[in-house]
């Protein structure tokens, strides 16, 4: 059967749920298999691999997967019998969890992968179109992915993500990342700084580091996250770094005190509290409380006044009580969060959560989670009114969506449009805001300011 288009160019799609993370596996699984013949296509009819990289947070993303997974047999099937083949990957931490009830589920997919074994790709490729049949793959191996994933990457535009920590051992009652990411491991400090090099040469001015836990960093070289930003601060041409997601049990005093310290390290931190109430906290095994991180906040302040939060909510987890919801939502107005994701507790199966006694009727999660939207929407449209007047810098990442407008970044990580010419793509430029909306700020152009942290060396 053949596999591609007239010119032999295979496409690849691939549809991403989740987290960041896996945004950044999508990139390397591309780059693996670049080698191979496969570009990019938005469309499943013309794919020759579809790859889902999956979530398994919530329940509600693994359903999606499998609704999708419907989709593509058709498609599949409709592609066989005008002699083309597809090879269907499922990868991702559903892959890692669920392996034997997808292939039950979904017999169609060809490859399952789990998150540590994104390099052995091409290899499973090949597999699967010798011998048919599924090829599965979800080991922990004892390698690092990262020691097989090539070392230059691609030009990825004027905003990066970098992940330099991966895995955790934190095992808050609710979560199924431990068992699906596995343990914390980090990256040796000289390939992060190796590959943070490749992608500012390209022409990238804004890195954000990524790790399920990213401030327990503690790769060799720099032994802690604190100690990496500083080294990575050192690189001519990085205009701005950020890091998510922190754990406030691993907000160390270097790390505050690098918020103060390092120009580059932007002033939006989004570190997750998922509750306001003791009780819940400690339910949720999260190793501290609510006093803790109100005094976390205060110390980073203390060390940059501009610095916003944003934080991860969990409404409903077994045991809240609607006095512990009120808690949380007197949290939120008390710390003043610019932004949140919000969830409503899903129960994850061989989560210790999820055989918790006091489960919390569905009606009364989405009443909880109806209410803390509410508020947070209230507080990210007051967050980005309070800019308005106000002059900071943005980080143009290319054109907006009208002609003659471009599009960038706050410091706060607000989407910012301003009338401007698309050359000045990759500069960080200084802008007043004249109006907001809860998702955006709409600016003016000030004189292009050469600020030495923020502009390319010359
Ligand atoms: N390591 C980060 C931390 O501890 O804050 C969070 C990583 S987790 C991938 C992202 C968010 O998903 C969590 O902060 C939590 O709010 C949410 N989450 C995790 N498990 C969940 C569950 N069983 N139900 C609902 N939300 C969940
Ligand atoms: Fe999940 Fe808790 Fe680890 Fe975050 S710290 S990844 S919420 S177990």
């Amino acid at each position: 059967m053949s596999t591609g288009d007239t010119k032999g160019t295979k496409r690849l799609l691939i549809r991403t749920w989740g987290c960041q993370m896996n945004v950044y596996d999508s990139e390397r699984m591309a780059e693996v298999l670049a080698p191979l013949g496969f570009s990019a296509t938005e469309s499943p009819e013309d794919a020759d691999m579809v790859i889902l990289n999956t979530c398994h947070i919530r329940e509600k993303a693994a359903e999606k997967l499998y609704s999708e997974l419907g989709r593509l047999r058709v498609v599949k099937d409709a592609r066989a019998e005008s002699g083309h083949a597809t090879v269907l990957a499922v990868a991702g931490c559903v892959a890692q969890a669920e392996g034997a009830e997808i292939a039950r589920r979904a017999p169609h997919v060809d490859l399952v992968l789990g998150p540590q074994t994104i390099h052995r790709l091409p290899e499973m490729v090949a597999r699967a179109s010798r011998a048919g049949g599924l090829v599965l793959d979800t080991d922990f191996p004892e390698e690092s992915k990262f020691d097989h994933l090539p070392a230059h990457r691609p030009a990825q535009g004027v905003t990066a993500f970098l992940t330099v920590q991966e895995g955790c051992d934190k095992f808050c009652a609710f979560c199924v990342v431990p068992y699906t990411r596995g343990a914390e491991a980090s990256r040796p400090a000289a390939a992060v700084l190796a590959e943070a090099r490749g992608l500012v040469a390209q022409g990238t001015r804004e890195i954000t580091l990524l790790g399920q836990n990213v401030n327990a960093y503690h790769g060799e070289g720099a032994g802690t996250l604190a100690a990496l930003l500083y080294q990575l601060a050192e690189i001519p041409g990085i205009a701005r770094l950020r890091y998510m997601t922190s754990h406030p049990r691993d907000m160390d005093d270097a790390l505050i005190a690098a918020h103060g310290d390092l120009p580059q390290l932007m002033p939006m931190l989004h570190l997750p509290v998922q509750s306001g109430a003791d009780g819940v906290l400690a339910a949720m095994n999260r190793g501290h409380t609510a006093d803790d991180f109100r005094r976390i906040v205060d110390r980073l302040r203390a060390a940059r006044p501009d610095l916003a939060f944003s934080s991860d909510f969990i409404v409903g987890h077994p045991g809240e009580s609607d006095a512990d919801h009120a808690a949380t939502l007197a949290l939120v107005r008390e710390i003043g969060f610019a932004s949140a994701y919000t969830f409503k507790y899903s129960p994850r199966p061989g989560t210790p959560a999820a055989r918790a006694p006091y489960q919390v009727p569905e009606a009364v999660k989405d009443a909880r989670l109806r209410e803390l939207q509410a508020l947070m929407v209230e507080q990210q449209l007051a967050f980005n009114n309070s800019r308005i007047g106000a002059q900071f810098e943005v980080l143009i990442t290319g054109p907006g969506r009208h002609p003659g407008q471009i599009a960038g970044r706050s410091p706060w990580l607000q989407a910012v449009h301003a009338e401007g010419p698309e050359t000045l793509t990759g500069q960080v430029v200084r802008v007043e805001a004249i109006a907001a909306s809860a998702n955006s700020l709409h600016c003016v152009l000030k004189e292009p300011q050469q600020h030495p942290s923020e502009q390319h060396a010359a």
